[in-house]
């Protein structure tokens, strides 16, 4: 089959098996050239809940092709059928598993939904057994927690929730803009409920983290050097109504929380849970969100005139390498270089002044006119085609391709 790309409303609902993995390979060499390989301390067994896209599939590729680990990767895609394609991350997920195979590294992808018991069970297993193929102790030494999800059944009830992306106290409206045709739109999102907030928080809070972090303790496959990050985003002022100070703020504050009191429950036992906060970038999410658009198009021209810009695969390299692994935190994880809330920060280079100052000023002049010129919307366009595996260099779309992408 010939895949053409459908875009509507910054949201594409096809992907392209062969640019998808195209990009995949492209995230591994990149590793490959910056982590030298395993050290003394570094990743062996990593668990990355949410492993298909985003900062969870840069998460594993770093831990795999740069530290050598064994990986157990857990995400909810769809697979092809005849006649559709697979998400994104369904190819994601099989060039990982092939690319790892062909390395000699040991992987284990779960296709369930990670909110319930039943997955986590299943990820115990998949520890021990991805541990007992790569000769190590059932034991995982880093935990990656980075869904990012518009509902979630709890456990214990039943419940279903849903998180909504609202303002908290009044109505929010911010420009937003087409990527395909740079056409600038106002956009309206009204206060959220306080129900609305309590089920953002209940989807994208830390409560599942915690419930994780738990399990994994009670089935014994913690390492004593274990350290888990979840992600989060704090981004500019402009941002903070529909943002920071609205419905996934408040969930995100709920994250940090869950940091504290993980590492108060299981602090003895293992090296420490962080919240880190990365660079506003372009996944599927983060397209439909009213000003981020915009916001990501003037940061992307700003930091590429710098020579600063980064991408998820970028991030999270430098997390590792100067966070998470870096000299001293080898050493003693309380030396994990952090903010005064205890946060590792990589969202350091986007929130500079100077950074934050000529995007404010881009923000301000932007019109459909100069759009194109003044904003890096077409860099913006770029990532986000080839998140579902369009415009990649070097692939050949004319070409036939099969659907199942199977070997
Ligand atoms: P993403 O949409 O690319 O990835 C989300 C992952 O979660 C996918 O692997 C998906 O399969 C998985 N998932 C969703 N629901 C699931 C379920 N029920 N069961 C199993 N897996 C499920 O998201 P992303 O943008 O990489 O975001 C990951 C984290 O990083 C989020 O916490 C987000 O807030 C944070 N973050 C994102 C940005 C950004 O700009 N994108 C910036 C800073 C922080």
């Amino acid at each position: 089959m010939i895949i053409k790309p459908m875009v509507r409303n910054n949201i594409c609902l096809n992907s392209h098996p062969a640019g998808c993995a195209a990009v995949v390979k492209r995230q591994i060499e990149y590793v490959k050239g910056q982590i030298p390989g395993a050290q003394e301390g570094t990743p062996r067994l990593a668990l990355v809940i949410g492993c298909s896209t985003g900062y969870g599939l840069a998460s594993r590729i770093t831990a795999a092709f740069g530290y050598g680990a064994a990986t157990v990767g857990i995400s909810l895609e769809k697979p092809a059928s005849d006649t559709k394609p697979g998400t994104p991350g369904y190819y994601n997920n099989l060039c990982f598993d092939r690319e790892a195979r062909k390395a000699g590294l040991i992987s284990i992808t779960l296709d369930g939904d990670a909110f319930s018991d039943g997955v986590r069970a299943q990820a115990a297993d998949a520890i021990r057994k991805a541990a007992a193929e790569a000769g190590l102790p059932a034991k995982v030494d880093l935990i990656i927690y980075s869904l990012a999800s518009p509902v979630r059944t709890d456990p214990k009830t039943g419940t279903l929730y849903r998180s909504v992306i609202k303002p908290i106290g009044k109505s929010f409206s911010g420009n937003t803009v087409d990527m395909m045709s740079g056409k600038i739109t106002v956009s309206t999102a009204e206060p959220a409920s306080d129900e609305e907030i309590a089920n953002t928080i209940k989807v994208m809070g830390g409560e599942d983290w915690e419930l994780w972090m738990d399990a994994l303790a009670k089935e014994d496959v913690l390492a004593p050097n274990a350290r888990s990050l979840a992600y989060t985003y704090i981004g500019p002022e402009l941002s903070w109504a529909i943002y920071k100070n609205g419905t996934i703020g408040r969930a995100k504050e709920d994250l940090e929380r869950a940091a504290r009191d993980i590492n108060k429950k299981h602090g003895g036992k293992i090296a420490g849970a962080w919240v880190s906060v990365n660079k506003a970038l372009v996944t599927r999410a983060s397209a439909v969100i009213p000003i981020i658009p915009l916001y990501v198009s003037c940061l992307f021209k700003v930091m590429k005139e710098k020579g600063n810009h980064e991408g998820c695969i970028e991030q999270i390299v430098r997390l590792c390498k100067d966070r998470l692994y870096s000299a001293e935190a080898l050493k003693d994880p309380s030396k994990t270089p952090v903010d005064g809330e205890g946060r590792i920060r990589i969202d350091d280079w986007e929130m500079t002044e100077d950074v934050q100052k000529a995007c404010s000023e881009k923000m301000a002049l932007v019109t459909e006119e100069n759009v194109f010129s003044a904003t890096d919307v077409a860099g913006f366009k770029q990532d986000f085609m080839e998140a579902h595996g369009f415009d990649v260099p070097g692939v050949d779309y004319e070409a036939d391709v099969d659907l199942s992408f199977k070997e």
